[in-house]
């Protein structure tokens, strides 16, 4: 297993056991901070532009200082140089800014580079179970509650991971949240994808994040004769569907084969999916 390498925006590698972050960080005592995450690929970062403007829109929606784009970049590059590609082809990027530490003081910024985990590289081949479990709010409603943070990408994620741990606790592998009204959301770090008739459908992106891999889906789709549409999904959509996906950065899509245990059928339209997005089993 490869160790993961840290970075600071001055470029600098900084030993991952190194303290770098005071105990009173606003991201580490409230989780006030954003981050973003990306796939780098034998030194190939995915899309680096738009996660360095879905950070800063993050940062926005957070009233943080911008994010150092430059800094950044010096951070990526650093690590990138320093990564061993053939021990781990694949690693995750992790762009994090915080508001700093309590009392006032710089933001805290850095990048960390982590190999992709074995676990997240078999569901690529595996495919996913999924539950459904209710979000608690409606997308459309929460949009115009920015205090809700629609749309950020921000530290605070416990209730998506406790969303995941309740998924495997009760033999699933990952969650899709569901709305009140029925209206289908999105999973916890994922983006859902389904075929209908042929055609790949994704909820509308009210209230929830605006996925930088459906972005690079909808771009390179065309091409490949695929369409792909926003639609306002319901739980009734997914007993229509022909097949669907959990689609993000790190894993970059997974089929669902079941959802709240009952079987799910896989799209005919995988292959092509995958080859559009170059996921590598
Ligand atoms: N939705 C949430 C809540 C996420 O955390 C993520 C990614 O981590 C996604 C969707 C998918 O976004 P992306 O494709 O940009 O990784």
């Amino acid at each position: 297993m490869t160790a993961p390498l840290l970075a600071l925006l001055d470029g600098s590698i900084v030993d991952v056991a190194t303290p770098i972050v005071r105990a009173d960080d606003l991201g580490v005592v409230r989780g006030d901070g954003v981050f973003d995450a990306t796939l780098v690929r034998r030194g190939a970062l995915r899309d680096a532009d738009a996660h360095l403007d879905r950070l800063a829109r993050s940062a926005r929606l957070l009233a943080l200082p911008q994010p150092d784009r430059d800094g950044y970049r010096r951070a990526i590059d650093a690590l990138v140089a320093a990564w061993d590609w053939d021990a781990a082809p694949e690693a995750v990027a992790r762009l994090v800014l915080t508001r700093g530490p309590e009392g006032g003081g710089p933001a805290t910024a850095y990048v960390l580079l982590q190999a992709l985990s074995a676990s997240v590289i078999a569901e690529r081949t595996s495919g996913v179970r999924v539950q459904l479990l209710d979000r608690g709010f409606d997308g459309e409603v929460v949009a115009s509650m920015p205090w809700l943070l629609p749309g950020a990408k921000s530290l605070s994620y416990a209730i998506n991971m406790a969303a995941r741990r309740h998924a495997l606790e009760h033999g699933a592998d990952d969650v899709l949240f569901v709305a009140p009204s029925g209206r289908l959301l999105e999973g916890p770090t994922s983006t859902l994808v389904l075929d209908v008739d042929g055609e790949l459908l994704t909820p509308e992106q009210d209230g929830i994040l605006a996925s930088i891999t459906l972005e690079q889906l909808e771009r390179d789709a065309p091409a490949a004769g695929l369409t792909v549409r926003h639609a306002p999904l319901v739980r009734d959509d997914l007993a229509r569907a022909r097949g669907g996906w959990l689609v993000s950065s790190g894993r970059l899509a997974a089929a669902i084969t079941a959802i709240d245990g009952e079987p799910y059928p896989a799209s005919p339209l995988h292959e092509a999916l995958f080859r559009v997005l170059e996921v590598h089993a």
